[in-house]
Protein backbone atom coordinates (compact mmCIF):
# COMPACT_ATOMS: atom_id res chain seq x y z
CA UNK A 1 0.00 0.00 0.00
CA UNK A 2 1.47 3.43 -0.67
CA UNK A 3 2.39 5.80 2.08
CA UNK A 4 0.56 8.91 -0.51
CA UNK A 5 -2.80 7.05 -0.85
CA UNK A 6 -5.44 6.32 1.63
CA UNK A 7 -6.39 3.04 1.63
CA UNK A 8 -9.91 3.05 1.78
CA UNK A 9 -11.40 0.45 4.39
CA UNK A 10 -15.02 1.04 4.04
CA UNK A 11 -15.39 0.56 0.99
CA UNK A 12 -13.29 -2.39 0.15
CA UNK A 13 -15.03 -4.22 3.04
CA UNK A 14 -18.28 -3.62 0.91
CA UNK A 15 -16.77 -4.68 -2.07
CA UNK A 16 -14.87 -7.71 -0.94
CA UNK A 17 -16.23 -9.16 2.27
CA UNK A 18 -19.13 -11.06 2.69
CA UNK A 19 -20.82 -10.69 5.89
CA UNK A 20 -22.22 -13.29 7.96
CA UNK A 21 -26.02 -13.10 8.44
CA UNK A 22 -26.85 -9.37 7.27
CA UNK A 23 -26.36 -7.03 4.51
CA UNK A 24 -23.26 -5.05 4.26
CA UNK A 25 -24.69 -1.61 6.24
CA UNK A 26 -22.13 1.11 6.78
CA UNK A 27 -24.45 2.80 9.79
CA UNK A 28 -23.88 -0.53 11.50
CA UNK A 29 -21.21 -2.50 10.10
CA UNK A 30 -17.86 -1.44 12.23
CA UNK A 31 -14.84 -2.19 11.28
CA UNK A 32 -12.42 -3.53 14.17
CA UNK A 33 -8.41 -2.35 14.49
CA UNK A 34 -7.89 -3.43 18.02
CA UNK A 35 -9.30 -5.10 20.44
CA UNK A 36 -8.09 -5.10 24.31
CA UNK A 37 -9.70 -6.62 27.61
CA UNK A 38 -13.21 -6.40 27.06
CA UNK A 39 -13.13 -3.44 24.14
CA UNK A 40 -12.77 -2.93 20.92
CA UNK A 41 -11.21 0.10 18.88
CA UNK A 42 -12.50 0.83 15.50
CA UNK A 43 -10.93 2.07 12.69
CA UNK A 44 -12.32 5.97 12.79
CA UNK A 45 -10.91 5.28 16.64
CA UNK A 46 -14.51 4.95 18.50
CA UNK A 47 -14.16 2.35 21.38
CA UNK A 48 -16.68 -0.30 22.43
CA UNK A 49 -17.23 -2.31 25.20
CA UNK A 50 -18.15 -5.49 23.85
CA UNK A 51 -21.02 -7.00 26.06
CA UNK A 52 -21.24 -9.70 23.79
CA UNK A 53 -17.75 -11.19 24.13
CA UNK A 54 -17.92 -11.50 20.36
CA UNK A 55 -19.91 -14.63 19.21
CA UNK A 56 -20.08 -15.27 22.99
CA UNK A 57 -16.84 -16.16 22.90
CA UNK A 58 -14.21 -14.04 24.02
CA UNK A 59 -14.07 -15.37 27.37
CA UNK A 60 -10.68 -14.28 28.77
CA UNK A 61 -11.24 -10.89 26.72
CA UNK A 62 -9.31 -9.72 24.10
CA UNK A 63 -5.07 -9.02 23.12
CA UNK A 64 -3.45 -11.79 26.07
CA UNK A 65 0.16 -11.47 25.21
CA UNK A 66 0.68 -14.72 27.22
CA UNK A 67 -1.72 -16.20 24.72
CA UNK A 68 0.50 -14.41 21.87
CA UNK A 69 3.48 -15.72 23.49
CA UNK A 70 1.83 -19.39 23.73
CA UNK A 71 0.78 -19.63 20.15
CA UNK A 72 4.29 -18.36 19.08
CA UNK A 73 6.39 -20.60 21.39
CA UNK A 74 4.38 -23.62 20.04
CA UNK A 75 4.45 -22.55 16.16
CA UNK A 76 8.39 -22.81 17.20
CA UNK A 77 8.57 -26.26 18.53
CA UNK A 78 5.82 -28.02 16.59
CA UNK A 79 3.56 -26.12 14.09
CA UNK A 80 1.78 -29.41 13.56
CA UNK A 81 0.94 -32.93 13.55
CA UNK A 82 -2.33 -34.60 12.35
CA UNK A 83 -4.48 -36.48 15.23
CA UNK A 84 -3.84 -39.85 13.15
CA UNK A 85 -0.53 -39.09 15.61
CA UNK A 86 0.08 -37.63 18.47
CA UNK A 87 1.12 -34.52 19.72
CA UNK A 88 1.87 -33.63 24.05
CA UNK A 89 -0.27 -30.40 23.98
CA UNK A 90 -3.68 -32.50 22.50
CA UNK A 91 -2.76 -35.02 25.33
CA UNK A 92 -2.13 -32.55 28.25
CA UNK A 93 -5.57 -30.70 26.78
CA UNK A 94 -7.51 -33.65 27.03
CA UNK A 95 -6.80 -34.87 30.28
CA UNK A 96 -7.73 -31.33 31.65
CA UNK A 97 -10.97 -31.44 29.44
CA UNK A 98 -11.97 -34.96 31.10
CA UNK A 99 -10.91 -32.48 34.45
CA UNK A 100 -12.88 -30.12 33.82
CA UNK A 101 -16.07 -32.63 33.36
CA UNK A 102 -15.25 -34.45 36.43
CA UNK A 103 -15.31 -38.01 34.68
CA UNK A 104 -13.39 -40.08 31.98
CA UNK A 105 -14.08 -38.84 28.63
CA UNK A 106 -11.76 -39.33 25.59
CA UNK A 107 -12.20 -36.65 23.36
CA UNK A 108 -12.18 -35.85 19.75
CA UNK A 109 -10.48 -32.25 17.73
CA UNK A 110 -12.33 -30.35 15.04
CA UNK A 111 -12.30 -26.29 14.63
CA UNK A 112 -15.70 -25.19 15.19
CA UNK A 113 -19.07 -25.98 16.85
CA UNK A 114 -20.76 -27.36 14.32
CA UNK A 115 -18.43 -29.73 13.47
CA UNK A 116 -18.14 -30.57 17.31
CA UNK A 117 -21.66 -31.74 17.11
CA UNK A 118 -21.36 -33.53 13.52
CA UNK A 119 -18.76 -35.34 15.45
CA UNK A 120 -21.82 -35.76 18.53
CA UNK A 121 -23.98 -37.18 15.54
CA UNK A 122 -21.84 -39.34 14.05
CA UNK A 123 -20.38 -41.20 17.27
CA UNK A 124 -24.20 -41.64 18.41
CA UNK A 125 -25.29 -43.27 15.10
CA UNK A 126 -22.73 -45.47 14.80
CA UNK A 127 -22.29 -46.35 18.88
CA UNK A 128 -25.54 -47.88 18.95
CA UNK A 129 -24.91 -49.28 15.06
CA UNK A 130 -21.22 -51.07 16.77
CA UNK A 131 -23.90 -52.57 19.32
CA UNK A 132 -25.49 -54.43 17.26
CA UNK A 133 -28.54 -52.09 17.52
CA UNK A 134 -29.37 -50.85 13.98
CA UNK A 135 -32.55 -49.05 14.00
CA UNK A 136 -31.14 -45.67 16.20
CA UNK A 137 -30.51 -42.74 13.84
CA UNK A 138 -32.80 -40.19 15.00
CA UNK A 139 -31.83 -37.50 16.75
CA UNK A 140 -33.77 -35.22 18.88
CA UNK A 141 -33.35 -31.55 19.41
CA UNK A 142 -35.69 -28.23 21.04
CA UNK A 143 -37.08 -25.68 18.67
CA UNK A 144 -35.45 -22.63 18.90
CA UNK A 145 -32.03 -23.84 19.75
CA UNK A 146 -28.88 -23.55 17.16
CA UNK A 147 -26.52 -26.22 17.18
CA UNK A 148 -24.85 -24.85 13.89
CA UNK A 149 -24.91 -24.28 9.92
CA UNK A 150 -23.44 -27.48 8.79
CA UNK A 151 -26.03 -29.64 7.00
CA UNK A 152 -26.56 -31.89 10.24
CA UNK A 153 -26.23 -29.66 13.13
CA UNK A 154 -28.83 -27.14 11.34
CA UNK A 155 -31.45 -30.04 10.93
CA UNK A 156 -30.58 -30.23 14.41
CA UNK A 157 -31.26 -26.54 15.14
CA UNK A 158 -34.76 -25.49 16.07
CA UNK A 159 -35.04 -22.19 14.28
CA UNK A 160 -37.12 -22.73 10.87
CA UNK A 161 -36.24 -19.35 9.41
CA UNK A 162 -32.56 -20.26 9.55
CA UNK A 163 -33.40 -23.45 7.56
CA UNK A 164 -35.84 -23.27 4.88
CA UNK A 165 -34.05 -21.81 2.30
CA UNK A 166 -31.62 -24.60 2.34
CA UNK A 167 -33.85 -27.51 2.29
CA UNK A 168 -33.71 -30.23 2.67
CA UNK A 169 -30.78 -30.93 5.27
CA UNK A 170 -29.56 -34.22 7.00
CA UNK A 171 -32.41 -36.67 7.48
CA UNK A 172 -33.61 -37.84 10.89
CA UNK A 173 -34.09 -34.93 13.02
CA UNK A 174 -37.22 -34.28 15.52
CA UNK A 175 -37.69 -31.48 17.30
CA UNK A 176 -39.52 -30.70 20.93
CA UNK A 177 -41.04 -27.97 22.58
CA UNK A 178 -38.37 -25.78 24.95
CA UNK A 179 -38.58 -25.46 28.47
CA UNK A 180 -39.90 -21.61 28.52
CA UNK A 181 -40.90 -21.36 32.04
CA UNK A 182 -41.48 -17.47 31.48
CA UNK A 183 -44.16 -18.49 28.39
CA UNK A 184 -45.52 -21.45 30.10
CA UNK A 185 -46.10 -21.77 34.13
CA UNK A 186 -46.19 -25.52 33.98
CA UNK A 187 -42.33 -25.15 33.09
CA UNK A 188 -42.13 -23.74 36.83
CA UNK A 189 -43.27 -26.06 38.98
CA UNK A 190 -40.48 -27.50 41.12
CA UNK A 191 -40.51 -31.07 42.79
CA UNK A 192 -41.00 -33.89 40.03
CA UNK A 193 -39.02 -33.29 36.55
CA UNK A 194 -41.74 -36.00 34.80
CA UNK A 195 -44.52 -33.50 35.14
CA UNK A 196 -42.79 -30.63 33.32
CA UNK A 197 -44.57 -30.52 29.89
CA UNK A 198 -41.42 -30.69 28.19
CA UNK A 199 -40.05 -33.62 29.78
CA UNK A 200 -43.21 -35.32 29.01
CA UNK A 201 -42.66 -34.37 25.52
CA UNK A 202 -39.69 -35.83 24.78
CA UNK A 203 -41.01 -39.01 26.65
CA UNK A 204 -43.91 -38.89 24.55
CA UNK A 205 -41.72 -38.14 21.36
CA UNK A 206 -39.49 -41.38 21.88
CA UNK A 207 -42.58 -43.41 22.69
CA UNK A 208 -44.30 -42.17 19.24
CA UNK A 209 -41.20 -42.55 17.10
CA UNK A 210 -40.59 -45.99 18.74
CA UNK A 211 -37.91 -46.15 21.15
CA UNK A 212 -35.78 -48.44 19.53
CA UNK A 213 -35.12 -45.67 16.41
CA UNK A 214 -33.96 -42.79 18.49
CA UNK A 215 -30.43 -42.79 18.70
CA UNK A 216 -29.41 -38.74 20.61
CA UNK A 217 -30.87 -35.94 22.32
CA UNK A 218 -28.88 -33.09 21.71
CA UNK A 219 -29.81 -30.06 24.17
CA UNK A 220 -27.52 -27.10 25.62
CA UNK A 221 -28.19 -26.74 29.04
CA UNK A 222 -29.34 -22.93 28.68
CA UNK A 223 -30.77 -22.55 25.12
CA UNK A 224 -28.20 -19.43 24.32
CA UNK A 225 -29.11 -17.65 20.96
CA UNK A 226 -32.59 -19.01 21.11
CA UNK A 227 -33.24 -16.91 23.72
CA UNK A 228 -31.52 -17.09 26.74
CA UNK A 229 -33.96 -19.94 27.86
CA UNK A 230 -33.43 -21.05 31.14
CA UNK A 231 -34.90 -24.43 32.11
CA UNK A 232 -36.45 -25.16 35.35
CA UNK A 233 -33.49 -27.13 38.00
CA UNK A 234 -35.09 -30.33 37.31
CA UNK A 235 -35.75 -30.26 33.78
CA UNK A 236 -31.80 -31.96 32.66
CA UNK A 237 -32.37 -34.40 35.24
CA UNK A 238 -35.50 -35.68 33.70
CA UNK A 239 -34.46 -35.63 30.23
CA UNK A 240 -31.20 -37.96 31.46
CA UNK A 241 -33.98 -40.19 33.23
CA UNK A 242 -35.88 -40.10 29.53
CA UNK A 243 -32.94 -40.75 27.28
CA UNK A 244 -32.06 -43.99 29.78
CA UNK A 245 -35.56 -45.56 29.62
CA UNK A 246 -35.58 -45.56 25.86
CA UNK A 247 -32.42 -46.35 25.16
CA UNK A 248 -30.70 -42.81 23.79
CA UNK A 249 -27.74 -40.84 24.20
CA UNK A 250 -27.17 -37.07 26.12
CA UNK A 251 -25.14 -35.04 23.85
CA UNK A 252 -24.82 -31.46 25.85
CA UNK A 253 -23.83 -28.71 23.60
CA UNK A 254 -21.53 -26.64 25.68
CA UNK A 255 -19.95 -24.32 22.37
CA UNK A 256 -21.52 -21.45 24.49
CA UNK A 257 -22.17 -22.65 28.10
CA UNK A 258 -18.93 -24.16 28.61
CA UNK A 259 -15.93 -22.50 30.15
CA UNK A 260 -17.50 -20.43 32.89
CA UNK A 261 -19.94 -18.47 30.62
CA UNK A 262 -22.70 -19.75 33.34
CA UNK A 263 -20.37 -19.70 36.51
CA UNK A 264 -19.30 -23.36 36.38
CA UNK A 265 -16.85 -25.36 34.03
CA UNK A 266 -19.74 -27.18 32.10
CA UNK A 267 -23.39 -25.62 32.32
CA UNK A 268 -24.48 -28.90 32.75
CA UNK A 269 -22.98 -29.09 36.16
CA UNK A 270 -25.44 -26.96 37.76
CA UNK A 271 -27.98 -29.26 37.19
CA UNK A 272 -26.67 -32.34 38.09
CA UNK A 273 -25.79 -34.56 35.57
CA UNK A 274 -23.70 -36.39 33.35
CA UNK A 275 -24.05 -36.31 29.73
CA UNK A 276 -22.88 -39.18 27.41
CA UNK A 277 -21.30 -36.78 25.09
CA UNK A 278 -20.21 -33.09 25.72
CA UNK A 279 -19.47 -30.60 22.80
CA UNK A 280 -17.49 -27.43 22.89
CA UNK A 281 -15.51 -24.57 21.01
CA UNK A 282 -15.86 -20.94 21.63
CA UNK A 283 -14.89 -20.12 25.15
CA UNK A 284 -12.22 -23.26 24.95
CA UNK A 285 -9.88 -20.88 23.12
CA UNK A 286 -11.75 -17.56 23.64
CA UNK A 287 -11.37 -17.39 20.21
CA UNK A 288 -7.84 -17.02 19.91
CA UNK A 289 -7.92 -19.99 17.59
CA UNK A 290 -10.08 -22.37 15.94
CA UNK A 291 -10.81 -25.36 17.79
CA UNK A 292 -13.83 -27.34 18.93
CA UNK A 293 -14.01 -30.97 20.61
CA UNK A 294 -16.48 -33.93 21.45
CA UNK A 295 -15.75 -35.05 24.62
CA UNK A 296 -16.87 -38.94 24.68
CA UNK A 297 -17.76 -40.89 27.45
CA UNK A 298 -15.11 -43.55 28.23
CA UNK A 299 -17.43 -46.23 28.00
CA UNK A 300 -18.83 -45.14 24.25
CA UNK A 301 -15.27 -45.05 22.63
CA UNK A 302 -14.73 -48.30 23.87
CA UNK A 303 -17.35 -49.71 22.03
CA UNK A 304 -15.17 -48.81 19.00
CA UNK A 305 -11.99 -50.00 19.90
CA UNK A 306 -13.62 -53.46 20.79
CA UNK A 307 -14.31 -53.27 16.86
CA UNK A 308 -11.09 -52.71 15.38
CA UNK A 309 -9.55 -50.68 12.48
CA UNK A 310 -12.10 -51.34 9.58
CA UNK A 311 -15.26 -50.63 12.37
CA UNK A 312 -13.64 -47.58 13.98
CA UNK A 313 -14.49 -44.49 13.79
CA UNK A 314 -14.24 -42.73 9.96
CA UNK A 315 -14.07 -39.26 10.71
CA UNK A 316 -11.15 -36.92 9.97
CA UNK A 317 -9.98 -32.84 9.43
CA UNK A 318 -7.16 -31.79 8.61
CA UNK A 319 -6.75 -28.72 11.14
CA UNK A 320 -8.94 -30.04 14.06
CA UNK A 321 -6.58 -30.37 17.32
CA UNK A 322 -3.77 -28.39 16.10
CA UNK A 323 -0.67 -28.34 18.44
CA UNK A 324 -1.25 -24.32 18.02
CA UNK A 325 -4.59 -24.43 19.30
CA UNK A 326 -4.52 -26.89 21.72
CA UNK A 327 -1.25 -24.86 23.54
CA UNK A 328 -3.73 -21.79 23.06
CA UNK A 329 -6.12 -23.59 25.11
CA UNK A 330 -4.47 -24.98 27.65
CA UNK A 331 -3.26 -21.55 28.47
CA UNK A 332 -6.75 -19.84 28.12
CA UNK A 333 -8.12 -22.54 30.96
CA UNK A 334 -4.53 -21.25 33.13
CA UNK A 335 -5.66 -18.01 33.34
CA UNK A 336 -9.29 -18.42 33.68
CA UNK A 337 -8.55 -21.03 36.68
CA UNK A 338 -5.58 -18.41 37.78
CA UNK A 339 -8.04 -15.18 37.88
CA UNK A 340 -11.10 -17.59 39.30
CA UNK A 341 -12.96 -15.95 36.19
CA UNK A 342 -15.50 -18.98 36.85
CA UNK A 343 -16.65 -17.94 39.98
CA UNK A 344 -16.23 -14.34 38.75
CA UNK A 345 -19.00 -15.40 36.39
CA UNK A 346 -21.62 -15.88 38.95
CA UNK A 347 -20.58 -12.82 41.29
CA UNK A 348 -20.50 -10.50 38.32
CA UNK A 349 -23.57 -11.75 36.75
CA UNK A 350 -25.83 -12.07 40.00
CA UNK A 351 -24.93 -8.52 40.31
CA UNK A 352 -25.80 -7.49 36.60
CA UNK A 353 -29.12 -9.42 36.72
CA UNK A 354 -29.85 -7.88 40.31
CA UNK A 355 -29.38 -4.48 38.74
CA UNK A 356 -31.57 -4.93 35.62
CA UNK A 357 -34.51 -6.53 37.72
CA UNK A 358 -34.59 -3.49 40.28
CA UNK A 359 -34.66 -0.94 37.67
CA UNK A 360 -36.48 -2.98 34.67
CA UNK A 361 -38.05 -5.60 35.92
CA UNK A 362 -41.56 -3.16 36.73
CA UNK A 363 -41.09 -1.40 33.47
CA UNK A 364 -43.99 -2.01 30.45
CA UNK A 365 -41.78 -3.47 27.98
CA UNK A 366 -39.95 -5.98 29.83
CA UNK A 367 -41.27 -9.28 30.35
CA UNK A 368 -38.78 -11.34 32.05
CA UNK A 369 -35.19 -11.12 32.70
CA UNK A 370 -32.76 -14.58 33.37
CA UNK A 371 -29.77 -16.27 33.22
CA UNK A 372 -27.04 -18.20 34.94
CA UNK A 373 -23.54 -16.46 35.76
CA UNK A 374 -22.49 -13.59 32.84
CA UNK A 375 -24.95 -15.15 30.07
CA UNK A 376 -28.31 -12.87 30.60
CA UNK A 377 -31.68 -12.46 28.38
CA UNK A 378 -33.91 -9.48 28.44
CA UNK A 379 -37.65 -10.28 27.22
CA UNK A 380 -39.02 -7.45 25.52
CA UNK A 381 -43.23 -7.30 25.36
CA UNK A 382 -45.60 -5.44 23.63
CA UNK A 383 -47.64 -6.13 27.18
CA UNK A 384 -46.90 -7.61 30.03
CA UNK A 385 -50.38 -9.75 30.41
CA UNK A 386 -50.24 -10.84 26.96
CA UNK A 387 -46.55 -11.50 26.70
CA UNK A 388 -46.65 -10.09 22.71
CA UNK A 389 -43.25 -10.55 22.12
CA UNK A 390 -41.81 -6.57 20.84
CA UNK A 391 -41.56 -5.90 17.37
CA UNK A 392 -37.95 -6.35 16.15
CA UNK A 393 -37.90 -2.79 15.06
CA UNK A 394 -38.15 -1.53 18.89
CA UNK A 395 -35.61 -3.86 19.73
CA UNK A 396 -32.93 -2.93 17.35
CA UNK A 397 -33.34 0.41 17.85
CA UNK A 398 -32.31 -0.68 21.79
CA UNK A 399 -29.51 -2.46 20.64
CA UNK A 400 -28.58 1.06 18.49
CA UNK A 401 -29.29 3.07 21.46
CA UNK A 402 -26.38 0.99 23.34
CA UNK A 403 -23.84 0.82 20.27
CA UNK A 404 -24.31 4.90 20.00
CA UNK A 405 -23.57 5.03 23.86
CA UNK A 406 -20.37 2.65 23.45
CA UNK A 407 -21.56 -0.59 24.46
CA UNK A 408 -22.32 -3.96 21.75
CA UNK A 409 -25.25 -6.67 22.81
CA UNK A 410 -26.80 -8.61 21.17
CA UNK A 411 -29.98 -10.30 20.78
CA UNK A 412 -31.57 -13.79 19.87
CA UNK A 413 -30.84 -14.16 16.54
CA UNK A 414 -33.49 -15.57 14.02
CA UNK A 415 -35.41 -18.04 15.82
CA UNK A 416 -39.07 -18.78 15.52
CA UNK A 417 -40.88 -16.23 13.62
CA UNK A 418 -41.88 -13.16 15.42
CA UNK A 419 -39.63 -14.05 18.31
CA UNK A 420 -36.84 -11.55 18.06
CA UNK A 421 -37.13 -9.83 20.96
CA UNK A 422 -34.54 -11.12 23.58
CA UNK A 423 -32.03 -8.90 24.32
CA UNK A 424 -28.55 -10.81 25.42
CA UNK A 425 -25.74 -10.23 27.57
CA UNK A 426 -22.27 -12.08 27.38
CA UNK A 427 -19.55 -10.29 28.09
CA UNK A 428 -15.84 -11.82 28.74
CA UNK A 429 -16.08 -13.10 32.04
CA UNK A 430 -12.53 -10.56 33.23
CA UNK A 431 -14.85 -7.64 32.87
CA UNK A 432 -14.01 -5.36 35.97
CA UNK A 433 -16.87 -4.46 37.76
CA UNK A 434 -16.90 -0.57 36.46
CA UNK A 435 -17.28 -2.18 33.28
CA UNK A 436 -20.38 -4.38 34.70
CA UNK A 437 -22.09 -1.20 36.02
CA UNK A 438 -21.32 0.74 32.34
CA UNK A 439 -23.21 -2.61 30.66
CA UNK A 440 -26.08 -2.37 33.50
CA UNK A 441 -26.54 1.47 32.91
CA UNK A 442 -26.75 1.86 29.54
CA UNK A 443 -28.91 -1.03 29.19
CA UNK A 444 -31.38 0.51 31.45
CA UNK A 445 -30.96 3.66 29.62
CA UNK A 446 -31.60 2.43 26.65
CA UNK A 447 -35.02 -0.17 27.52
CA UNK A 448 -36.41 3.31 29.07
CA UNK A 449 -36.32 4.95 25.71
CA UNK A 450 -38.77 1.94 24.40
CA UNK A 451 -41.55 4.39 23.15
N1 LIG B 1 -23.81 -24.74 19.19
C1 LIG B 1 -24.18 -23.60 19.76
C2 LIG B 1 -24.98 -23.65 21.01
C3 LIG B 1 -23.82 -22.37 19.22
O1 LIG B 1 -24.22 -21.23 19.77
C4 LIG B 1 -23.04 -22.37 18.03
C5 LIG B 1 -22.62 -21.08 17.43
O2 LIG B 1 -23.00 -20.01 17.79
C6 LIG B 1 -22.70 -23.58 17.46
C7 LIG B 1 -23.08 -24.76 18.07
C8 LIG B 1 -21.90 -23.61 16.18
O3 LIG B 1 -20.60 -23.19 16.44
P1 LIG B 1 -19.70 -22.63 15.23
O4 LIG B 1 -20.23 -21.30 14.85
O5 LIG B 1 -18.32 -22.56 15.85
O6 LIG B 1 -19.77 -23.64 14.14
Amino acid sequence: MSQYVEYNWKANDEKHVWHSMKPYNPEATFIVERAEGAWLTDIDGNKYLDAMAGLWCTNIGYGRKEIADTAYEQMLKNSYTPLTNGHTPAILLSQKISELLGDEYVVFYSNSGSEANEVAFKVARQYHQQKGDTNRYKIISRYRAYHGSSMGALAATGQAQRKYKYEPLAPGFLHVAPPDQYRNPEEAVNGDAKTLPSVKNIDQVMTWEMSETIAAVIMEPIITGGGVIVPNEDYLKGVKEVCEKHGALLIVDEVICGFGRTGTAFGFQNYGIKPDIVTMAKGLTSAYMPLSATAIRREIYEQFVANGDYEFFRHINTFGGSPVACAVALKNIEIMERENLFEQSVVLGESLKRTLKENLEDYPFVGDIRGKGLLIGIELVENKETKTPLDVERVNAVIAYCKKKGVIIGKNGVTVANFNNILTLSPPLSISLEEKDLIANTVIEAVNSIK
